[in-house]
């Protein structure tokens, strides 16, 4: 098959294959329904993922996915701005907001400490966190990390870091899957997890 593929068959294949949850067969499949549909379909297609990548940014304030200099939920002003979800990856700030159970703000950390791996908390938007909390507003920070190792280190550390300014730190109620992320966390079980939240601090 490799060789009587067309080359630029081939290399289309290769790009897809980069992307996550594509394996060689399905890489194949999409490529091989790409060259044999309208040629609009394609050009739609390669538009609409360079301009996505070419708008898409992260919120100034927050560090959520927008496409201004912040996003929607920091300039929803029917959300609550006494309550902040501080929640690791940008992703994250989707998996909460389709549980439908919180109604405030975001601050996105970019990711966890990780001294395995080099990361401290001087690498994570851990600053710009305090300085949204001497800014003033704030009531409660929930916590919404993940429930394995790394992310209990880190909301420990945080809680600590932000305690005694008079605000409320809390993380969410165990019920997430051991070992990984918001992602992998149902609907159900994220909105629980938030309505059960403990307070840390
Ligand atoms: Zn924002």
């Amino acid at each position: 098959m490799e060789t009587i593929l067309p080359d630029s068959l081939r290399a289309l294949r290769a790009a897809l294959e980069q992307l996550p949850g594509i394996g060689p067969r399905s890489a194949e499949r999409l490529a091989l329904f790409l060259v044999q549909s309208e040629v609009e379909v394609a050009r739609g297609l390669a538009e609409a993922m360079v301009a996505a990548r070419e708008r898409v940014r992260f919120c100034e304030r927050c560090g959520a996915l927008a496409e201004l200099q912040t996003c929607v939920f920091c300039d929803d002003l029917r959300r609550d701005g006494a309550l902040l979800c501080v929640v690791e990856r940008a992703v994250d700030v989707l998996s909460v907001e389709k549980s439908g159970a919180f109604r405030g703000r975001y601050h996105v950390l970019g990711g966890r400490i990780s001294p395995l791996n080099g990361v401290g908390p001087e690498d994570l938007r851990v600053e710009p966190l305090e300085r949204r909390l001497v800014a003033g507003g704030i009531r409660e920070v929930i916590l919404a990390l993940g429930s394995d190792v790394e992310g209990d280190a880190t909301s420990h550390y945080l809680a600590q870091r932000l305690a005694g300014r008079g605000v409320r730190i809390s993380r969410l109620a165990h019920g997430l899957p051991a070992g990984s992320g918001l992602e992998y966390a149902d609907e159900l079980t994220l909105s629980q997890a938030l309505e059960g939240r403990r307070e840390l601090v």
